[in-house]
């Protein structure tokens, strides 16, 4: 074990009590949601700290001020489609896509749209498809 994985460890009751008292949302540090949460579309395994599901977007930020006051790392993850690995690793990991599905805005002259980060594209093909055709 490295002095950073010793921090971590002593620290992780500590974080797990703070982001269950401030953050809107679920926390999960059991061991089945973190194997779960231990690979993405790669071969790689990385075992995360907890899962954060914040209910909305001011939730995840104040689950990244408590893993910042804990000198925590912290970890953002979509749909875990990634390929090599990159949304598994020792940190909290924040699962946007069981809330943060909202579709806020969708400018077809523009072609922009504002989306929250757990959205699927399915998602917003459906309004934009219909902001196309009232669009002309
Ligand atoms: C079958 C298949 C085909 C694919 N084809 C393509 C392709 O054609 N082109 C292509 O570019 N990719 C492709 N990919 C790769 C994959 O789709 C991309 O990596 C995808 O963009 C990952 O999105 P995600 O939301 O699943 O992110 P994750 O896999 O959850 O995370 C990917 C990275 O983004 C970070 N991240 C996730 N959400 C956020 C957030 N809200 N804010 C900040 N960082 C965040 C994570 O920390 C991680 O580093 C393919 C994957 C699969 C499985």
């Amino acid at each position: 074990m490295t002095r950073v994985d010793l921090h971590i460890s002593d620290t992780i009751p500590g974080i797990y009590r703070a982001l269950r008292e401030r953050v809107d949302g679920e926390v999960r540090f059991d061991a089945g949601t973190r194997a779960a949460y231990s690979t993405d579309a790669s071969n790689f395994r990385q075992v995360p700290i907890g899962v954060v599901l914040p209910r909305n977007p001011d939730a995840a930020a104040e689950a990244i001020r408590v893993t910042a006051e804990f000198h925590t790392p912290v970890l953002s993850r979509g749909g875990g489609t990634s390929l090599a690995g990159q949304c598994t690793n020792t940190a909290v990991v924040i699962d946007w896509s069981k809330y943060c599905t909202v579709v806020e805005s969708v400018d077809v002259a523009a072609r922009t749209c504002v989306v929250q980060p757990g959205i699927v594209l399915d998602a917003l093909a459906g309004p934009a498809r219909i902001g196309a055709s009232a669009a002309g």
